[in-house]
């Protein structure tokens, strides 16, 4: 199995309370599945996908990718091990205004310590994949939404990562543009055989996926397989 979760507890402390959020989720994915995280505000979605991508460090329990311990690691491990094999794509995009969209993009390999005059040619091609080579010269604030979430999916991209985490991709994009940002996921899970891990509100997105998991208050409810 490629990504293997086994009794996974997060608790959060709020004042002197702990309290619980993920409450024993066990979990199988394949390597180039497309999974949808679905479940009402405040079921966990969140905290899960950022335990299982090594931002946020389990209470207990074991998260397995191919043969890491992701549970196990220090946190310098956790950062090599994000940088080489995951990409993260959030709601909000999180890219640098006083960036342009090439350097946002570039900034990625900067951080995977890739050499400085390969950089800005695989940002290129990155923003090709997304259809955005001709704005690579704009800044955050010069692009669309949907633009603009291209942009973050470029840059969760240019490293050629196996893992893609994204929370709410298009939570804050109107349902064209997510149709079409949803179309071109599905097309990189298929053409580079990529997983994805996907939280959404829309069911619409469900229809590229391969799995459906609904949470609810800290556990898996369901899990359907298409
Ligand atoms: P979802 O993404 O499904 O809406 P979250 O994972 O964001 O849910 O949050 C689940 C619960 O955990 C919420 O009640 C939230 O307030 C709480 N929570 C999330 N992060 C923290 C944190 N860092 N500290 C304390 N509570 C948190
Ligand atoms: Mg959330």
């Amino acid at each position: 199995m490629f990504i293997q979760v086994r009794e996974l507890y997060k608790d959060f402390k709020l004042g002197k309370e702990d309290i619980h959020i993920l409450k024993g989720i066990n979990l199988d994915i394949e390597q180039g599945e497309m999974v949808a995280l679905l479940g009402p505000s405040g079921s966990g979605k969140s905290t899960f996908l950022n335990v299982l991508g090594g931002l946020v460090p389990p209470t207990s329990g074991e998260i397995l990718i191919r043969d890491y311990q992701i549970s196990e690691m220090t946190e310098n491990e956790l950062c090599l091990f994000r940088r080489e094999h995951l990409g993260f794509i959030f709601q909000s995009y999180n890219l640098i205004s006083t960036m342009t969209a090439m350097e946002n993009v570039a900034l990625a390999l900067t951080f995977a310590g890739v050499k400085k005059e390969i950089r800005k040619e695989r940002a290129i091609e990155a923003l090709e994949v997304v259809g955005l080579v001709d704005r690579m010269g704009h800044k955050p604030s010069e692009l669309s939404g949907g633009q603009q979430q291209r942009v973050s999916i470029a840059r969760a991209l240019v490293n050629h990562p196996e893992i893609i985490l994204a929370d709410e991709p298009t939570g804050n994009l109107d349902s064209k543009t997510s149709a079409d940002i949803m179309e071109m996921i599905y097309r990189l899970n298929r053409e580079e055989n990529q997983t994805f891990v996907i939280v959404t509100h829309d069911p619409d997105t469900t229809k590229y996926c391969t799995k459906v998991i609904h949470m609810q208050d800290g556990l898996i409810e369901s899990e359907v397989s298409q």
